[in-house]
């Protein structure tokens, strides 16, 4: 009895197993086709000042709508570019969007409002990255200075020398360098000296925290004056209460991101919020 059993068992994992590959394989064919069309897309997150009035510069945030599944997280579909080998190709065509988006916006305001591109550990780590980015720079005619790419320190413990060249070589470009998701990954002072970079931002799950406890309280604003003493521009991002927000703003936080003051959104919506703020009126005030 329990030898059968077994077998079925097996069997069953067998099927169960064959059934997962194949809705993976099928996933990274839907993934493959959507590159370059439009079901693959790109939001923006506007990141503001602390006083919470002024948009800085916008995050682009890229959103799959997969034609039967309906809206697939990145946290879902980029691992998976990542293993097939897509990443590359849709970072591309992320760099592009989002340069295009930021020149498009930039025609119209008196005042340079960058855009950030998230960067994935096997893009940091290709050969092309450089040639790429200059690539989008140049078809959208943006000045690199108007362009920051996002990278986490989990990326560049594989390979330090390596990539501080890689970064080094951006840098050259005249784009900026911001290190995201700052605390979850090593957060070693080494890191955040050698890079290139000019700004941090501290993950969500340590502004969770404050204000009201105690070790979350000193912890962002450890992480903040450290961030200074190096000469580096603090965001916080993940911001949704007004609480947290006068926190920031008390231990001198220098810009915030979140649903308090803005959504991921469209394009369109951002180079409203952003033509409106040029004819003074400010479309980004608190509620
Ligand atoms: P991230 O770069 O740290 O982006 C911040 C994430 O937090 C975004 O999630 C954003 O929608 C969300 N967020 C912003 N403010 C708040 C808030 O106040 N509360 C909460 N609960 N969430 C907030 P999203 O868009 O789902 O992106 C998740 C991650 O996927 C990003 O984290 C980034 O690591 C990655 N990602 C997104 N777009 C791209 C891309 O184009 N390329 C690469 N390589 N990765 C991307
Ligand atoms: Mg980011
Ligand atoms: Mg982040
Ligand atoms: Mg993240």
């Amino acid at each position: 009895h329990i030898k059968e059993r077994g077998r079925n068992d097996v069997m069953f994992f067998d099927k169960a197993l064959n059934a997962q590959a194949e809705a993976r394989i099928q996933l990274e064919e839907n993934l493959r086709m959507a590159i370059n069309t439009q079901s693959l897309f790109l939001v923006y997150q506007p990141r503001f000042d602390i006083a919470g009035q002024r948009v800085l510069s916008a995050e682009a945030l890229i959103r799959w709508h997969h034609p039967i599944r309906g809206m697939i997280p990145p946290s879902e579909f980029i691992v998976l570019a990542e293993e097939c080998g897509l990443i590359v190709e849709l970072g591309r065509m992320v760099l592009r969007r989002a340069c295009q988006a930021a020149k498009d916006w930039n025609q119209i305001l008196e005042r340079p409002v960058p855009v950030s591109v998230n960067l994935s550990a096997r893009q940091l780590h290709s050969e092309e990255l450089v040639s790429d980015i200059e690539a989008a720079l140049k078809s959208a005619d943006l000045a690199p200075e108007l362009l920051e790419l996002e990278i986490t320190e989990t990326m560049v413990i594989k390979d330090l020398n390596t990539v501080i060249k890689t970064l080094q070589s951006i840098r050259a470009l005249g784009v900026k360098m911001s290190v995201d998701d700052f605390g979850t990954g090593y957060s070693s002072l080494i890191y955040l000296k050698r890079l290139p970079v000019s700004t941090v931002k501290i993950d969500r799950s340590f502004i969770d925290d404050v204000p009201g406890s105690e070790d979350g309280e000193s912890l962002v604003k450890a992480i903040i004056s450290m961030s200074h003493t190096l000469n580096l521009r603090v965001v916080a991002e993940g911001v949704e209460e007004q609480s947290q927000l006068a926190f920031l703003r008390q231990h001198q936080c220098d810009e915030i991101q979140g649903f308090l003051l803005a959504k991921p959104d469209h394009p369109s919506k951002i180079h409203a919020l952003l033509s409106h703020e040029l004819n003074g009126s400010h479309s980004a005030t608190i509620p």
